[in-house]
Order: structure tokens, then sequence, then C-alpha cells
């Protein structure tokens, strides 16, 4: 039986995440659940599974929780710091991060600090600051589960393989609501278009940075880290059906590859129940459906996001937390239509450009990075 935080409870990876934990009551227990401000479905989800304690981030919103859940044996918290405090619980054994953004990198800490196993959802962390965490980790003896598909896809691959060198994984990416645009189309495209992935349903943020790609730029990063790979070990083709969620080439040129419709229930549940593969319902991939898988090369002109998350990754040190700080602000700006799709990159390579370089960043130096990059971003959202 293992027992579950999940920080991020009422986004798209915590409600998919609380569905695999209600079909296996024999392996998990819900312990704690979180949300940043959305209080009706914390309060739906607290009474359903009775965790041991529930966060509300908004302080604001404490009163209404508590009130709520008046009369349940549930601890209600509210605040940023609580959120570090709840996974350090000792009856706490993993931590699922699904929360999105900057915000998970604190709680991601304390995790570690606190010696509890991380299912990994929140990549932001991992890109803001990939050494600092995986050094911790391995400090700590912590392992991290990947949840985002394509690296979930890359360590099945890896099951039985811990030993054998990798010589370059390849990472599959949709291509987005926009693959074969060209500049001039991408102009004009507005949020409603942007918002609509053909393939996956995911939170707004991770929509919009799979839109612009970003969101492979990120995972590229990622998955640089998870793997301990270096720059060059780290392909991306596009896959437009995606149903091979990612593969792994070993060094005899063998190629592993992991398939399925594209559905996050599976990567959660493998990474809240490793090395266990859980029996599942979920629906079947048929190869008769599919008579066609088809690849191509990802347009990094015309997608310059993703570029630039090639050479934040190349320079290292504190650039990739520039980045992603950068890209932060920009998809809210573009999701409160202040900037045009195309002025996202704009923001982020004028941020990349000017925020001075450290190059082995410490907790501190990332906390004034990303402060910097965000009220520089701010400034060019202005513009
Ligand atoms: P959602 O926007 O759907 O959910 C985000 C969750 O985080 C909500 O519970 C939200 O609370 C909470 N939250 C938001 N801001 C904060 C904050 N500042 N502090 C604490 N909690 C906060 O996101 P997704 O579920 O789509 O994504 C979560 C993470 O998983 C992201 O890092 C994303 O990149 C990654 N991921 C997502 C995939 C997907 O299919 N959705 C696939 C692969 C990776 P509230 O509801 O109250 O606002
Ligand atoms: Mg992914």
């Amino acid at each position: 039986m293992k027992r579950i935080a999940i920080l991020g409870s009422t986004g798209s990876i915590g409600t998919q995440a609380l569905d695999v934990i209600k079909a296996h009551p024999e392996s998990f227990e819900l312990e704690v659940i979180t949300a940043h401000s959305n209080a009706g479905l914390l309060v739906q989800q607290a009474l359903e599974f009775k965790p041991n304690a529930v966060v509300i981030v908004r302080e604001d919103l404490y009163e209404q929780v508590r009130e709520a859940l008046q009369g349940e044996d549930i601890k209600v918290y509210a605040g940023s710091k609580a959120l570090c405090s709840v996974v350090e619980m000792g009856t706490v054994d993993m931590v699922l991060t699904a929360m999105v953004g900057y915000a998970g990198l604190l709680p991601t800490i304390r995790t570690i600090k606190a010696g509890k196993q991380i299912a990994l959802a929140n990549k932001e962390t991992l890109v803001v600051a990939g050494q600092l965490i995986t050094d911790l980790a391995k400090e700590h003896g912590v392992n991290i589960y990947p949840v985002d598909s394509e690296h979930s896809a890359i360590f099945q691959c890896l099951a039985g393989e811990f030993h054998n060198p990798i010589e370059k994984i390849i990472l599959t990416a949709s291509g987005g609501p926009f693959r074969g645009y060209k500049a001039a189309e991408l102009e004009k495209v507005t949020k409603a278009q942007a918002l609509k992935h053909p393939n996956w349903d995911m939170g707004a943020k991770i929509t919009i940075d799979s839109a612009s790609l970003m969101n492979k730029g990120l995972e590229v990063i990622e998955a640089k880290w998870l793997f301990g790979l270096r720059n060059e070990q780290i392909d991306v083709v596009v896959h437009p059906q995606s149903i091979i969620h990612s593969l792994v080439q070993f060094e005899d040129g063998s190629i592993k590859a992991q398939l399925g419709l594209p559905d996050m229930k599976l990567p959660i549940q493998y990474a809240l129940g490793y090395p266990q593969r859980l029996k599942s319902d979920f629906p079947r991939f048929s190869f008769l459906d599919y008579p066609q898988l088809t690849f191509e090369q990802p347009d990094l002109e015309t997608f310059r996001n993703l570029q630039l998350a090639y050479e934040a990754m190349a320079k290292g040190g504190n650039m990739p937390c520039i980045l992603n700080a950068a890209n932060e602000v920009a998809v809210s700006a573009f999701l409160r239509d202040e900037v045009s799709f195309l002025g996202m990159s704009d923001m982020i390579e004028s941020c990349l450009a000017k925020v001075a370089y450290i190059a082995n960043p410490s907790y501190e130096d990332y906390v004034s990075t990303d402060g910097e990059a965000r009220a520089l971003a701010m400034e060019c959202k202005c513009k």
C-alpha cells in the first residue's frame, strides 16, 4: 500500500491521478490533496476520498474550505508554505507533483529532503533547476519517476536495461494544432485555436506550450536530467498520431519504443505503481485503427521556442530558468490576449539575451533569476 500526496489534485493530471487511485484501493491510499484556487473541487475531492490533509494555496479561501469540511477528520491548511510542510508528513510515501510551473520547485526540494519518492509531472522544476534537483535526489536516495508520457515511455523501455548505456533517445512530438503552419499563418492564430490540441486534453499552460513546441523544448531538458544524457543524445521527431510515446536507441543499434493510445492515466499509473504494472481498463490500441504512423522533422525555424530551448540547454547554468520564467509570463499574457502567438517567442528571446548568466547557480540564484526574468518579460509584454 503506497500512501500518496497529490500537489495539484484539481488539475488535469491531478484529477486523472485520483481516478487511478480510486481504481486501485488495494495499492494506494490518498493522504494529501492540494489546490491553488479551486476550493469547490478540492472540497468535493476531500469529501469523496477522505484524505488526512488538504491545502488550499490561496489563503483567502481557507475559511470556505474549513467550513465545508467541518466535522470531517481532515486537516485543512492554507498558503504556499503549507504545501512544503504537508509533503513531509510521516504518513506520506510518495508525492505526485502535478502542479503547474515554477511554483513546483520548492515543494519538490522539500519532498526530496524529506526522503519521499516522487512521481514527477511538474516538468518546469527539472527545467529550472535540473542539476540541483538531481544532485539532491541522489544525496537523499530519492527516485524520481516520470509522469510525462514521453519520459514514461523511455523509462518503460529502460526496464531491465539500466546497465546498458543509451546511445540516444527520440522524443516524439504531436506537432500540435499548428503543425505545418509557417510564420505568416502563425501570426494570426487565436487563443481558442491554440487551446485545441489534436490528441491530448490538458491544462491551459501545457496546451499552449504544445502549440508553440515549447513543451517539447521543456521535455528535452527534462529528459536530459531524468536520464543523465548529454545534449546531443536527445532527438525530437514529429509523430502526429501520438501513438509511439518515445523511443530509446541502445549501443547495439536496437531501438525500443512504447506505444499506446494518448491517455495520461497509463503513465500516471505506471509512476505511482512502479515497479508493478497494475491491471487497467484503459482503452486498448489497435494497429488496424491506425494503418499509418508517420514521422517528420520539427520545423525549428517557424517554431522558434523549440530552438530557444535547445540554445538555453546548450548554454546551461541559469539559462533554462530564464527560458521557463519568460515562457510562463508569455503564456499567461497570451491567454489574456495581451501578446500574439509569435510575440511569445520575442519575449523569451529578449529575456535570454538580457538576464545575467550564472554558470553554477545556487537555489538563491534560481530564485533571483526567476524574478528578474519575469520582471523583464512583463516589460517586453508592455511594449
Ligand atoms: P492544470 O492547469 O490542469 O492544473 C494545475 C494544478 O496546479 C491545479 O490543481 C492548480 O490548482 C494547481 N496550481 C496552479 N498554480 C499553482 C500554484 N502557484 N501553487 C500551487 N498549486 C498550483 O495543469 P496540468 O494538470 O495540465 O499540468 C500539471 C503539470 O503536469 C504541468 O507541469 C504540466 O507541464 C505537466 N504535464 C501535464 C500533462 C497533462 O496531460 N495535463 C502531461 C504531461 C505533463 P487550481 O485548480 O486550484 O488552480
Ligand atoms: Mg509530454
